[in-house]
C-alpha cells in the first residue's frame, strides 16, 4: 500500500499499487510515471504522489462498456 497524506486537510489515506498502477493505465499512461495525481477522499483536493521506488504491478483488464465486437468462433 501507498501512504498519502493530503496536504490539504490533512486527512491520511492509502492506495494499493494496483489500484494506481489501473489508474494510470486508465489515462493512458505508459511507461513508468514519476508521479500519480491522487485525489483526496474528504476533501477531493489532488496530492502530487511520488512513485519513485514504488513497484506497479500490471494494470488489470478495465472493463470498458463494450461496443466493440470481436468475431470469433465459439
Ligand atoms: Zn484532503
Amino acid at each position: 500500500m501507498i501512504k498519502v497524506r493530503c496536504f490539504k486537510c490533512g486527512f491520511a489515506f492509502q492506495l494499493s499499487e494496483q489500484f494506481v498502477a489501473n489508474a494510470l493505465a486508465a489515462e493512458g499512461v505508459t511507461g513508468k510515471p514519476t508521479h500519480y495525481a491522487a485525489q483526496c477522499p474528504r476533501c477531493r483536493q489532488v496530492n502530487k504522489l511520488p512513485l519513485k521506488g514504488v513497484r506497479l504491478p500490471e494494470p488489470e483488464r478495465i472493463e470498458a462498456s463494450g461496443s466493440e465486437e470481436s468475431t470469433g468462433e465459439g
